[in-house]
């Protein structure tokens, strides 16, 4: 029995302690998307426990990151503002006898370990903590040790459906009692996770697989609070091209990077989600419509490969395909006018964004038409032979065909002429389409070699 079975709730949990990369982004955008299509919430939980490497900036640049991916959270939580929460968490876990102190310095732990290692035994821990009398923890007390809690794992297989995994089991007597509560009084993320999806009514938790071995454990501790576990999906993780993971500390890969190297959200987020897939390559329209191809069961085991080459060019290819509506409000924030013609005329040359600034300065900005001494007569010609406005769709297949059986040429030799004397290039966007964004007295001017 879930929570809420008709309106799922998802909630993506990153530490703000670096800038967030393309597989943190993974876990956002599975998380975000099915949430989305489902027409469920979407929490950004920011897992801000540890006060020495939180900081404020990658909060802020994690809820940038999300907005630019376009999956900005419909409600955002911050674990340190609910530090009270887990301590009476923790208070009711020692009542009801599921956590006890333990005084175990790491020194002693990692000879236990050593020990039970030499013996060829697992290096789980002996529990002799809870053989301590009250005595014995007052002795301890008075040396000055302090404890550290333990959860008292019940010792019994526990079974979940796994999104990706399919059927898991885990007995928890393969595992040490974890660490809940610290010596210094500071909680562990595994009691703040669980007492968060609890209280957040979270239905759906979607994470990378090196959590898969904390999910036992927590399905104990759900338990424990008197709730119930959430369903579990658990993704494979993305590695950089060598096959090295990537690492939030060494800033590979990050998005606000990606962003700065002019890569597309939509592209980005359609590489994040689809990498590994069949579909890997593919341009999407959407971010409904990257939510439609999304589907767990599908997601390999085996951890993917990013390549940010395949990325620009999964970029250049989104532009090609991104309709006038999805980009006219960047277009207006760039300056750029021209409305849909514009757009139209040049995307398929776009490799990045910013380049259409460029067309529509070539267009818009006036520029000294480029004429070889050779191509002068022809070109002055072909500004004389230029219809008068309005122009049609006709008009250039006319004009062209006019300066072809006036001067002979055709091919290169024609054309390549014409576009240098207009934008000063050798290749771009189609002629017929540019020359009415120009229009009538610009075209003419740079054909005869003047300023327009
Ligand atoms: N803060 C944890 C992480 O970033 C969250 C894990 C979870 O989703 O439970 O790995």
């Amino acid at each position: 029995m879930f929570a809420s079975s008709a309106a799922p709730i998802f909630r993506f949990a990153p530490s703000p302690t670096g800038l967030i990369h393309v597989g943190n982004v993974r876990t956002a955008l599975l998380n975000a998307l099915l949430a989305r299509r489902a027409g469920g919430t979407f929490i950004l939980r920011y897992d801000d426990t540890d006060v020495a490497r939180s900081r404020e900036e990658f909060a802020h640049a994690i809820a940038e990151d999300l907005d630019w991916l376009g999956i900005p959270p419909d409600r955002v939580e911050r674990q340190s503002a609910r530090l009270p929460i887990y301590g009476a968490a923790a208070e009711r876990l020692k009542a009801a006898g599921r956590l006890y102190p333990a005084y175990e310095t790491e020194a002693e732990l990692d000879l236990k370990r050593g020990l039970q290692r030499a013996r060829g035994l697992p290096p789980v821990y002996d529990r002799a903590a809870l053989a301590l009398t009250d005595a014995d923890r007052a002795r301890l007390e008075a040396e000055g040790r302090k404890p550290h809690w333990r959860f008292k794992l019940d010792h019994r297989v526990i079974s979940w459906d796994d999104g990706v995994r399919g059927p898991q089991n885990l007995d928890t007597a393969s595992l040490s009692d974890p660490v809940l509560v610290r010596e210094d009084g500071t909680f562990l993320y595994t009691l703040c996770s669980v007492v968060d999806d609890l209280d957040f009514g979270i239905t759906d938790v979607v994470r990378g697989e090196d959590h898969v071995s904390n999910t036992a454990v927590q399905v104990e501790i759900f338990e424990a609070l008197g709730g119930h576990a959430p369903r579990f999906a658990h993704h494979n993780l993305l590695t950089l091209p060598s096959g090295e993971g990537l690492s939030k500390r060494l800033g590979h890969l990050s998005v606000r990077a990606l962003r700065e190297a002019g890569q597309e959200a939509l592209a980005v987020a359609a590489a994040a989600v689809l990498v590994g897939t069949s579909e890997a390559l593919a341009p999407v329209e959407s971010l409904q419509a990257l939510a439609a191809k999304v589907d767990l069961s599908h997601i390999s085991r085996a951890p993917a490969r990013f390549d940010p080459e395949e990325l620009s060019a999964l970029t250049a290819r989104t532009l090609h395909y991104l309709p006038y509506e999805a980009v006219a409000h960047r277009l207006e924030n760039a300056g750029i006018g021209g409305g849909a013609a514009f757009w139209l005329a040049v995307r398929g040359n776009l490799s990045r964004f910013a380049e259409a600034l460029d067309w529509w300065e070539i267009v818009e900005t006036p520029r000294l038409g480029l004429v070889a001494s050779e191509d002068a007569e022809f070109l002055a010609a072909a500004g004389d032979a230029l219809p008068p406005e309005p122009w049609g769709a006709d008009t250039y297949g006319a004009w062209i065909a006019a300066l072809k059986s006036a001067s002979g040429r055709s091919g290169k030799a024609l054309f390549r002429p014409l576009r240098l004397a207009l934008t000063g290039q050798e290749k771009g966007p189609e002629l017929a389409a540019l020359l009415p964004l120009m229009g009538r007295r610009r075209v003419l001017a740079r054909l005869r070699g003047e300023v327009g």
